[in-house]
């Protein structure tokens, strides 16, 4: 399913905003931005609507049954309660069952969840919860790691403050020793 955004009321509200501000909307430096907003507001709200299985393709691999770990995928989302940025790293691990994707398409799964207004904690249950259902594996593991400007920049202020969160299922949350392998080939540096 595809959906537009209404980046002309976007621009509207936008200049709304800077007046409320007590900014001048039609000074040379903002005249551009309420539209900029628009535009960019397309980017990184594509996620919205949008579902990620219309953009992964599953194989059939039946003697596929070992561990996929992808590691350190970057992401961008934002806060749903401030609509300021939180970014980091996910980390998806899971066990086949007879499913597998392009490892590239893990990361997929994660920005097409980033790409709305979030929480840290749904986008974390949420890849977890899509991997379970889509590829029905033995176990899967997502755990992300996250700054959000809005602790950082305002309220609390804690620069550089990392939020966890983990999600696990299947043989990930029944064996311990599979957990703690991935947990260590996460956290394993070069
Ligand atoms: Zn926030």
């Amino acid at each position: 399913m595809s959906h537009t955004i209404d980046t002309n009321t976007i621009e509207k509200a936008v200049k709304m905003i800077l007046t409320a501000i007590g900014e001048d909307p039609d000074r040379e430096g903002l005249i551009e931005t309420p539209k900029r907003i628009g535009k960019m507001y397309q980017e990184i709200f594509s996620g919205i609507n949008k579902d990620p299985k219309d953009h992964i393709k599953l194989f059939f691999a039946e003697n596929h049954q070992e561990m996929v770990i992808a590691r350190d995928i970057p992401f961008y989302s934002m806060c749903e309660h401030h609509m300021l940025p939180f970014f980091g790293h996910a980390h998806v691990a899971y066990i086949p069952n007879k499913k597998i994707t392009g490892i590239s398409k893990l990361a997929r799964i994660v920005d097409t969840y980033a790409k709305r207004l979030q929480l840290q904690e749904r986008l974390t249950t949420q890849v977890a919860e899509f991997m379970m259902t889509e590829f029905e594996p033995q176990g899967v593991m997502v755990v992300i790691s996250a700054e959000h400007l809005c602790m950082s920049m305002r309220g609390v202020q804690k620069a550089g403050t990392q939020i966890l969160t983990s999600a696990v299922r299947g043989v990930f949350d029944t064996d311990p020793k599979t957990r703690n392998e991935a947990l260590e080939l996460i956290r394993m540096r070069p």
